[in-house]
């Protein structure tokens, strides 16, 4: 005879969220948790102007890592701010034209540390 055995102590295992035994339990797996995200303030983004093919110009947007941020987001942001079309490559962000203020603007905004 177990220790607990008729006590309160002694309830077979039950799933959280529908309330089932675990071994009868139709729940779906539980969803990943969301990433960890750094708040931006603990980050440092470096925004340059840079040519590129046939005399564009470009502002990037470097030192935010892809883990610690939503970049697809945070580019979508950008792009809408200045009007301009825009891509995300390797964490760097990228935006046409020289939108070097707003850019800088938006990012200190946010909470990030700008320079
Ligand atoms: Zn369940």
């Amino acid at each position: 005879m177990r220790l607990f055995a008729g006590t309160p102590w002694d309830q077979p295992p039950r799933c959280e969220r529908c309330g089932e035994l675990t071994e009868v339990c139709r729940c779906p797996p539980a969803p990943p948790p969301p990433p960890t995200l750094v708040p931006p303030n603990r980050q440092r983004a470096r925004v340059a102007l840079e040519k590129r093919a046939r005399g564009k110009v470009v502002t990037v947007v470097r030192g935010l890592a892809g883990t610690d941020n939503d970049l697809p987001a945070l580019l979508s942001r950008l792009k809408s701010a200045c009007g301009a079309g825009g891509s995300l490559q390797e964490n760097v962000l990228e935006v046409q034209g020289d939108h070097r203020e707003r850019i800088s603007q938006l990012l200190a905004e946010i909470g990030y540390r700008v320079s």
